[in-house]
């Protein structure tokens, strides 16, 4: 095995999607314990891991909003879908021996740690997986922004979105047979062309803060820790 991890500290950022497997909704426990395994296998390299995952396989505020509900209610209740998610993690993850902390942007302190930055610094540094939860916890923010947020206050050095695709495409590979994959792309081209790498506000934080977004498949067996060693196909926004 001669794979070497290219980085020390990153953030994965999954959408809560990612976890329901062929269901339409919810967490498909299986599916829940493959991205569990691919995130081992690079712990098991050595890298420090943050983790950030959505709620949208629970509950989404603007789509809440859209059926009546208060606008800042319904994001609550998708924060708190995102730390049903984490939780999920959690317990696949140590279920593999790895260990881990929940840690929440808003306090809840039975179900796991609230937000202190020192401390989850301190935490990866004793190789324990951070996984963040209840996104920034302010409505009508993303956890594609508590991703950006948290990988800077943690000095990752990069971001890895998970996804179904092996990077961003000029139009959907699934529907056009001709659609290409970039290489490489700068932020303010990504947010131009709206290519749907995370939400504008996300992209905007990155690129202030020169965080690197990598797009890749999280679909692939071992494609974590392919990427993480430099292997594979991916989309790099810089
Ligand atoms: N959310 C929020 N503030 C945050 C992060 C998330 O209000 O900082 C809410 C928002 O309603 C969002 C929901 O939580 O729709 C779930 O998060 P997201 O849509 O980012 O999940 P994903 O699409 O990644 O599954």
């Amino acid at each position: 095995d001669t794979l070497e991890p290219k980085y020390k500290r990153v953030m994965l950022k999954i959408s809560g999607e990612a976890l329901m497997g062929d269901a339409g909704y919810g967490l498909n426990p299986p599916t829940v314990a493959r991205i569990a395994r691919e995130v081992k296998s690079v712990h098991d390299m050595g890298v420090e891991i943050c983790m950030v995952i959505g709620g949208g396989n629970i509950f989404r505020g603007l789509a809440g909003s859209a059926q009546g509900m208060e606008r800042t209610t319904a994001d609550y209740m998708g924060m708190l879908a995102t730390v049903m998610n984490a939780l999920a993690m959690q317990s696949a993850l140590e279920a593999l021996g790895v260990y881990t902390r929940v840690i929440s942007a808003i306090p809840m302190d039975q179900v796991c740690e609230p937000y202190i930055r020192r401390r989850a610094v301190r935490h990866l540094e004793k190789k324990r997986v951070c996984i963040f939860a209840a996104g920034t916890g302010n409505p009508y923010f993303t956890t594609d922004t508590a991703a950006t947020l948290r990988a800077n206050e943690m000095a990752c050095e990069a971001i890895f979105k998970g996804t179904k695709v092996d990077g961003v495409y000029d139009k959907d590979p699934n529907k056009y047979p001709d659609a290409t994959r970039y290489e490489e792309v700068s932020y303010d081209e990504a947010l131009a062309k709206r290519l749907g790498v995370m939400d504008a506000s996300a992209i905007a934080l990155a690129r202030d803060n020169n965080m690197p977004i990598i797009v890749f498949s999280l679909d692939e067996p071992g494609g974590f820790r392919g990427i993480l060693s430099g292997q594979g196909t991916y989309t790099k926004v810089h």
